[in-house]
């Protein structure tokens, strides 16, 4: 199949690529690590001939010229043939469509490990999480995605300097929103968290790592409302937003003390978890609950009426909870199990298999699925800001990049537009993070970052995976040679 599109490509949307690589090569202003995965630069470059989906939910417009300048989009218009001369490179990309960079919302940058993982499923304890500083910004890159949030760090000091080294050119990948470390409570499992003792300790936490330069602070299963309550006042002083993925602390509960975001969509709300106690992680962890709220219920309505009006954003992460799922999904991608270690690999297929032959658990997970898509619409139809994000954790299925394009495909299955989900994985993420007025959809003024894809992701979601040349404040990055570069590499570093 691979080969087949690889044949097509040369005949439609690459053709013009393939031989405009060459037009202008030079790359002022970036290290020899990033150079190597340019495609296309030069101070004016006109796609043309493009369909543009410009990432605000707005129907496609086929046929168009975009035009970008020292990094930022000139215009976009009606197409008219441009000749490649002196400073100008034009691409004819007839058959590609144009869309905003993805504004990755629940992205990370390490990988789970299970230490001599076995065919029960079980493995050795510590639970570790080694940083993927290598691999991880370069799938994020190659799959079109511009900016991310690392939604709770492990490595705070590494992520802060991989920010520093990538916005400076000396390596390759997105622009990053650093998340601190992760607010965890006393009785975390997480090595590699803090566990916080107290509330003050929330509050030193967050002022010591906003000092250091982190962006967006993250909060735990297990911390307390004080803590939490700390932790977001601290944070707000310094206009610095908080997120969660909770349990002991309910949506209710966290959209009162003024948390800015809830993540996971609506599974790991505790709310009417029977076995749920203040401060403590129900046994659950939110699927009780899920499983009780149908989207419009009484219930439902009251939360999401809550949420709203709280201004707080959901960031929906269906791509970690698909393989739940069980049979009847698709396989994971080619590219995606080509990118893993022989070691990653190997647990995938030992994951796998255990789930086929596991026991059924307690809630159907297809409920829960509906239940969530349900959710969201509802949140949605009510103004709520929904937001995207893979969380690249699950078994060896969810990687960085493929599964934020995963995460675009679901929900378009879950029952939005194309244009929608679009809007959703690239300018909602914009808004939440006050960057609207520079990224998140394609209009004449914001930065270059967006992503060429042969095909209309408008019409056939699953073409955002076609992705030809990534742009990011201007500079046109080759896909596929970054995903080359990583090949046999996540699970690593
Ligand atoms: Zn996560």
């Amino acid at each position: 199949m691979r080969r087949l599109d690889f044949a097509s490509l040369l005949l439609s949307c690459g053709a013009a690529l393939l031989f405009s690589g060459t037009a202008h090569a030079q790359s002022s202003g970036l290290g020899a690590a990033v150079k190597g995965y340019v495609r296309v630069q030069a101070p004016r470059i006109v796609l043309m001939h493009v369909r543009v989906i410009d990432g605000t939910g707005a129907a496609a417009v086929d046929d168009q010229n975009v035009t970008i300048e020292n990094g930022k989009i000139t215009s976009i218009d009606k197409s008219t043939d441009v000749a490649s001369s002196g400073d100008t490179t034009a691409l004819d990309l007839r058959g590609c469509s144009v869309m905003p960079g993805i504004v990755g919302m629940h992205n990370h940058l390490f990988y789970i490990a299970r230490p001599n993982l076995t065919a029960q499923r079980r493995s050795d304890p510590p639970l570790m999480v080694p940083e993927m500083a290598f691999s991880s910004p370069r799938l994020y890159l190659a799959a079109g995605v511009t900016t991310m949030r690392t939604t709770g760090s492990v490595e705070t000091y590494t992520d802060l300097n991989l920010k520093h080294d990538i916005d400076a050119g000396k390596l390759p990948g997105p622009h990053l929103d650093v998340t601190g470390p992760y607010l965890e409570g006393s009785t975390s499992y997480f090595l590699q968290m803090p566990h916080l003792a107290s509330p003050d300790d929330a509050r030193q936490l967050v002022e010591y790592w906003a000092d250091h330069g982190v962006t967006s602070f993250k909060a735990y299963m297990n911390i307390t409302r004080a803590e939490l309550k700390a932790a977001i006042e601290a944070a707000h002083k310094r206009g610095i937003k908080v997120t969660g993925h909770l349990c002991s602390v309910t949506y209710k509960e966290a959209a009162e003390l003024g948390i800015d975001n809830l993540e996971h969509g609506f599974f790991v709300n505790t709310q009417l978890d029977p076995d749920k106690k203040p401060d403590t992680c129900s046994q659950s962890a939110g699927e009780e609950t899920l499983a009780r709220l149908d989207g419009s219920n009484a219930e439902s309505r009251d939360l999401i009426d809550t949420l709203v009006k709280r201004h707080v954003a959901i960031t929906t992460t269906l791509p970690v909870f698909e393989q739940e799922l069980g049979e009847g999904r698709p396989p994971v991608r080619q590219a995606v199990l080509d990118a893993l270690t022989a070691e990653a690999r190997e647990d995938y297929f030992l994951l796998r298999q255990r789930r086929r032959g596991g026991p059924a658990p307690k809630i159907d997970p297809q409920v829960l699925w509906n239940h969530e898509t349900a959710l969201e619409h509802a949140f949605v139809n009510a103004g709520g800001l929904l937001l995207s994000g893979p969380d690249p954790t699950g078994a060896g299925d969810v990687l960085p990049g493929f599964g934020d394009q995963r995460g675009i495909e679901l929900l378009v299955e879950g029952g939005f537009s194309p244009a929608q989900a679009i809007r959703i994985a690239t300018l909602n993420g914009a808004v939440y993070l006050g960057r609207d007025q520079q990224i998140g959809s394609l209009a004449a003024g914001k930065n270059a970052d967006l992503v060429v894809v042969k095909g209309d992701p408008s019409g056939q979601i699953s073409d955002v995976e076609n992705v030809e040349i990534v742009f990011k404040d201007g500079v046109g990055y080759d896909s596929r040679k970054l995903l080359d570069s990583v090949r046999g590499r996540y699970g690593e570093y």
